[in-house]
């Protein structure tokens, strides 16, 4: 039980995304007498989470749901009072397709992110040739590996499944949900469930089958666990108004970027930029901090206090990803949509990563007779697509998704949103980095880190992240 502090105490957190409004609620809760100040770069909080509610469409521009088998999404959803907000994933389309040679072909049913828990499917897909099944189904029999240490999610999978699996069913599903690229993606810190399996089971598919033995339509599903995700029925958007409005008064400073802190006697000195609008000083003093920021905005703020930390934490890569989303008349669409969307391998050399079929995963999101589809562009694999201006990267985006659909004419609604260099890349090695980074941060009082740079990159993580960055505060200062 964390004990109440005697006297009120000052905390600034830096960043108004998920992790930092996390950590602020938290630090709330714990106490209500800790002055905590929230200083935000942009015009609102949230950070990538933003709900756009237009011509009766509900568009999450970035994230659009979370996983309930990582608790602490969930379980802040309840302390929030929003537990009966929550709307689950379509049990009728827990599906995903998959393109090949331009066309889309369901992925063998039980094929969960990169392990089969049914063979049958496999034998019979259109997305793998006569080889590549039998490589994949030999899996069984592949020994585990002996030692422990960390390898790129390719490797692992090419170990495991073989290079056809890897090419046309991991590579794709993995790299669009992490914008990544999986030859340098770390399996320990990004997936390390499927490296528990491989060791406690010797198999993949063992320990798929184990898992799914008496489960109630086990093995039916495919793509992520989708019966493992919720939304809110309002729009993620929801949670951050939550959290701001749990927040005391003035707490929360937008438009304020900080762009300095120092160490002044006991004190954090954060200077943000001034404003002419701005109800406060530029130069606040605190007992204690909190960096919610991007790493390469954390590590250019630490920069001038400890050269070396500035420097591990600007070495955590970043991928930039564009979300175009596309309102149309469902009567437009000739195919029948029947999954959670469809996914893109490498190897086809298309613009686009993914398509979620938005509006068939929570039915809320369109109006009736219209469909919303969300396509992902971008990532490691295309970085450049990010920048591209609005008509172009549109045409190319219509020109593959009219085609891969069988959609006639435009959309009825078009958005576009661009969020760069804010997937952080958790590359081989990530685990070490995080550890080293951490322990250097630990050398500096009252300092903590939290966001997606460090331990997991889903919305659950990092509101974990903040909410342990809070209470590590709490004690410390006690
Ligand atoms: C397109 C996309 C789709 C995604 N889909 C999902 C999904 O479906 N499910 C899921 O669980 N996760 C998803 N994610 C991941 C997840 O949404 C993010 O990892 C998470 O929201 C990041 O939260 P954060 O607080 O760490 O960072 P951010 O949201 O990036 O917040 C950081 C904040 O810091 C602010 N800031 C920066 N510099 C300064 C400064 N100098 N001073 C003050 N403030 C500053 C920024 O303005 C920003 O508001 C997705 C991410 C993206 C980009």
């Amino acid at each position: 039980m964390l004990q109440r502090q005697q006297h009120p105490r000052s905390v600034a957190v830096i960043g108004g995304g998920i992790a930092g409004l996390a950590a602020a609620h938290r630090l709330t809760e714990l106490d209500r007498k800790c002055s905590t100040t929230l200083f935000e770069a942009g015009p609102r909080a949230g950070g990538v989470l933003s709900t756009l509610h237009e011509d009766g469409f509900q568009v999450e521009q970035s994230a659009d749901n979370f996983i309930t088998t990582i608790p602490w999404g969930l379980e802040l959803c309840r302390r929030l009072g929003l537990e009966d907000r929550l709307a689950r994933t379509n049990p009728a389309n827990r599906r995903t397709f998959v393109v090949r040679r331009g066309r889309m072909h369901p992925l063998p049913d039980g094929f969960l992110m990169m392990a089969p828990a049914r063979l049958w499917p496999l034998a019979v897909t259109g997305i793998l040739g006569p080889w590549g099944k039998i490589r994949a189904a030999c899996e069984y029999f592949i020994p585990p590996r002996g030692d422990q240490s960390d390898e790129s999610m390719a490797a692992f999978v090419r170990r495991r499944l073989g290079r056809e699996a890897y090419e046309r069913l991991v590579e794709p599903l993995v790299g669009a949900v992490y914008a990544a690229d999986l030859e340098k993606l770390s399996v320990l810190a990004t997936l390390p469930r499927f490296r528990d399996m491989e060791r406690e089971h010797g198999s993949l598919i063992r320990a798929m089958r184990r898992a799914m033995h008496g489960r109630a339509n086990a093995g039916r599903e495919s793509g992520a666990r989708y019966g493992m995700f919720v939304t809110l029925r309002d729009g993620l958007s929801s949670l951050v108004e939550a959290l701001v409005s749990r927040l005391p008064d003035n707490a929360m400073k937008l438009n304020c970027p900080v762009i300095r802190i120092e160490r002044h006697a006991d004190n954090w000195r954060v200077t943000s930029q001034p404003s002419v609008k701005a109800d406060h000083t530029p130069h606040r003093n605190f007992d204690a901090i909190i960096l919610a920021t991007p790493s390469h905005v954390t590590a250019k703020l630490l920069e001038p206090l400890d050269a070396l930390l500035a420097e591990r934490l600007a070495s955590i890569a970043h991928s930039g990803t564009a979300v175009v989303s596309l309102g149309y008349d469902s009567n437009r669409i000739g195919h029948p949509l029947d999954g959670m969307g469809v996914v893109v391998p490498a190897v086809e050399r298309s613009p686009i990563l993914a398509c979620s079929f938005s509006s068939r995963k929570y039915p809320h999101r369109a109006p009736a007779g219209k469909e919303l589809l969300r396509v992902f562009v971008g990532g490691a694999r295309r970085p450049e697509l990010v920048d591209m201006n609005d008509d172009r990267l549109l045409s190319m985006v219509l020109d593959d998704v009219s085609r891969l659909l069988q959609i006639r004419g435009g959309p009825c609604f078009c958005r576009i949103a661009r969020w760069p260099a804010t997937m952080p890349q958790y590359r081989v090695g990530h685990r070490e980095l995080v550890a080293e980074i951490e322990s250097r941060a630990a050398a500096w009082p009252n300092l903590q880190l939290a966001g997606n740079a460090y331990r997991g990159v889903g919305i659950p993580d990092c509101i974990h992240g903040g909410k342990l960055a809070a209470e590590r505060i709490i004690n410390l200062s006690e």
